[in-house]
């Protein structure tokens, strides 16, 4: 054991760090085993049109530790992205989501659903990214019009021509490509136009106070107008009210996600709401997203 400092007050300092420290590296340690160990977990958060239909879900990772109950993907991405993890990870991700849209298709009730997956920079930066979709494309034999990949700004700014290059060779597969987060990186307009992209998703930042505050709804209106003069659909994230949506609505957002229409849910509990009628979802929904 070390020789403690002399200073409680640096004992303590010295003490919470450590913890910290040991935290990050237990958590770096477990995570290792959490795929194998069966500990990581996919929810699905429904995603709807104008019409409160459903169109399909985004697929978010849930890390159920032993030790530390549920863990945030806000927590351990980075760390799987810094560890390289990420990688056997968002592979696992993006298979599960092609065996979740070959299922889906065989149903007619369900073969409409779309899958958005998050794709970490570390994974999508890999050379043989493309070959990868590929692969499970010919494998799963789906629709590929039905994955959508969720890239983020700061992913695409690592490596502009990069990223370009290899959106254009995805898209000659069929994929769609959503760009996650919108409104809230450094891209310019003018990488916008030069991305192959077919829906921007509006930050849940930006959605939050578009009631209340002026230069949000302003900026939100602005970015809808922009995406649709582009050609590009436009979905909302984080549509937790009424009034959210109908602001949204008024001004042209085509597509929805929120706790308005669900909280991000199992498979299970997500085919389930698959079986309400339509015009229900976010209706019953209401008092649940007060209770939570
Ligand atoms: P994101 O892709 O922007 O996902 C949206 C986040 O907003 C999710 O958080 C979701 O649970 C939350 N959310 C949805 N509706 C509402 C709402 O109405 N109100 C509020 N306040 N929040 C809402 P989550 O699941 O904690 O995920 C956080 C981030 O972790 C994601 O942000 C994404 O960047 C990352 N992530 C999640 N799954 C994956 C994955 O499979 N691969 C990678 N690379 N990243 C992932
Ligand atoms: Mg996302
Ligand atoms: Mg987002
Ligand atoms: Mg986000």
């Amino acid at each position: 054991q070390a020789k403690s400092a002399t200073g409680s007050g640096i004992r303590f300092f010295e003490s919470s760090m450590q913890r910290a420290v040991e935290l990050r590296a237990t958590l770096e340690q477990q995570l290792r085993h959490a795929l194998p160990n069966n500990e990581l977990h996919l929810h699905f958060q429904l995603q709807v049109d104008n019409r409160r239909n459903i169109i399909g879900a985004e697929i978010l990772l849930r890390w159920l530790n032993a030790n530390h109950g549920v863990v945030s993907p806000a927590d351990f991405i980075p760390l799987a992205e810094n560890t390289g993890l990420i990688l056997p990870i968002g592979q696992w991700v993006l298979e599960t989501a092609c065996a979740q849209l070959q299922r889906w298709q065989q149903d007619a009730s369900t073969s409409h659903l779309h899958l958005a997956v998050n794709v970490s920079a570390r994974q999508f930066r890999q050379e043989n990214f493309a070959d990868q979709v590929k692969e499970m494309m010919n494998r799963f034999n789906i629709n590929p019009a039905l994955l959508k990949l969720e890239l983020t700004e700061s992913l695409v700014l690592i490596d502009v021509e990069d990223t370009i290059q290899k959106m254009h060779s995805l898209k000659e597969l069929g994929v769609k490509f959503s760009m996650d987060d919108f409104g809230t990186g450094y891209s310019s307009l003018s990488y916008l136009k030069r991305l192959p992209l077919d829906q921007i998703k509006i930050d849940q930042s930006f959605v939050r106070d578009i009631v209340s505050d002026k230069s949000d709804a302003v900026l939100v209106q602005t970015i809808i107008d922009m995406s649709r003069n582009f050609g590009l659909e436009v979905i909302a994230e984080g549509v937790e009210t009424d009034q959210q949506l109908e602001i949204l609505q008024r001004n042209g957002c085509h597509a929805f996600q929120g706790y308005l229409f669900g909280k991000p849910v199992t498979l299970d509990e997500f085919e389930d709401l698959l079986g309400q009628l339509p015009g229900k979802i976010g209706i019953s929904g209401k008092s649940s997203h007060h209770s939570n």
